[in-house]
């Protein structure tokens, strides 16, 4: 994909990105196991031995609404996928794009930016990107006479727990009424004017997240972190519309239910469950009758309930692949998840 392609309109995108080798896996003389012939289809060359120990490579293909090479810009990306969805909230909508894979695959890259402490790092991402254009839409002629209030809130979903990502880390009660309304009690929301004043809060919430952890052992691997765009009708506050965009946990944590480690163990039950639902979760979108949704098996589908209902909700989900043959396996995963999510 180019960037000059039309876009088509879904209320459920699933697409993926491959991600370039790094330099550490080209050192290591490693292998690209991946390619995407046409703008559709992904496939994965797996090494495999036969019976009597011959090498053969097994082709497995995949079909998905966009397939992003390694050469596509995150503007690129976000063309195709959060873009379409500012118009919902604007619209009177709910929208959701989830950033999905394995830790290194390229989540945090797409939706934050490459973020090593500047608070321009944050410019490139999908946050960035979609808050930018939450204002061209604020200041349009079709939507400016509505006065729509905007405001940001970013938080952090780790073991089951919320924290905020604005108010240094303060964790959170999640409440349901009678309802079933969810409200995150006392969750920061800062109203911005501009698109400067997000870019502070991405900068502040990234740093948040970043601080005292090691890249090797990093619970920014472990915990969703969420970004989310709020539109308010001006007097009573009523919510318009929301966009929720969400880094999610490595999905290779998820598997990780075998560790000698108690508190690793139930991280990864935790994180499995939370994306298991959310796959159910999100299938359900699109058809009729969603009462039965596991929304509260997990924080995270818990959280998110309100964007799961309605016509008018929408969503995407990026599903990040790494190219090397080391981590084939986890690329196989990633792509039968994302096959689920949405039946083509
Ligand atoms: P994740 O959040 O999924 O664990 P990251 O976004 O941190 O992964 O990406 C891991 C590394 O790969 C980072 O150094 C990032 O800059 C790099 N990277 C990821 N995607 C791309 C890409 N499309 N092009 C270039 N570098 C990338
Ligand atoms: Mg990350």
């Amino acid at each position: 994909l180019t960037g000059n392609e039309p876009v088509e309109d879904h209320q459920i995108t699933v697409c993926v990105r491959k991600r370039p080798l790094n330099k550490k896996e080209l050192n290591k003389k490693e292998v690209d196991v991946i390619s995407v012939p046409t703008r559709d289809q992904m496939i994965v060359h797996e090494p495999k031995n036969k019976v009597d120990l011959t090498k053969y490579l097994e082709n497995q293909k995949f079909r998905f609404d966009y397939a992003f090479d390694d050469s596509c810009t995150n503007e690129v990306v976000y063309k195709y996928t959060a873009k379409p969805l500012v118009q919902t909230i604007f619209e009177g909508g709910m929208a959701t794009c989830f950033a999905y894979g394995q830790t290194g695959s390229g989540k945090t890259h797409t939706m934050g930016g490459d973020f090593q402490g500047k608070t321009q790092d944050c410019k490139k991402g999908i946050y960035a990107m979609a808050a930018r254009d939450v204002f061209t839409y604020l200041k349009s002629p079709k939507y400016k006479p509505l006065n729509l209030i905007v405001s940001a809130s970013f938080f952090e979903i780790y073991s089951g727990k919320v924290f905020d990502l604005l108010a240094d880390k303060a964790k959170l009660r999640v409440l349901e009424d009678g309802k079933q309304q969810v409200q995150i009690v006392g969750l920061t929301e800062k109203v911005v004017d501009n698109v400067d004043e997000v870019l502070k809060l991405i900068h502040h919430g990234n740093a948040a997240r970043t601080s005292g952890q090691t890249s090797a052992n990093s619970n920014s691997s472990r915990s969703h972190a969420v970004f989310q765009i709020v539109v308010r009708s001006p007097g009573m506050h009523r919510v318009h519309g929301k966009f929720s965009l969400i880094d999610l946990a490595g999905n290779e944590r998820g598997a990780d239910t075998s560790s000698a480690n108690r508190q690793t163990r139930m991280e990864s039950a935790e994180i499995n469950k939370s994306l298991l639902a959310l796959k159910e979760c999100i299938r359900a979108l699109g058809m009729k009758g969603n009462n039965h949704l596991p929304f509260r098996v997990s924080k995270l589908t818990q959280v998110l309930r309100d964007s799961f209902i309605g016509d008018k909700s929408r969503t995407c989900m990026i599903a990040m692949i790494s190219p090397a043959m080391s981590s084939c396996e986890h690329s196989l995963n990633t792509l039968r998840y994302a096959d689920r999510v949405k039946e083509l």
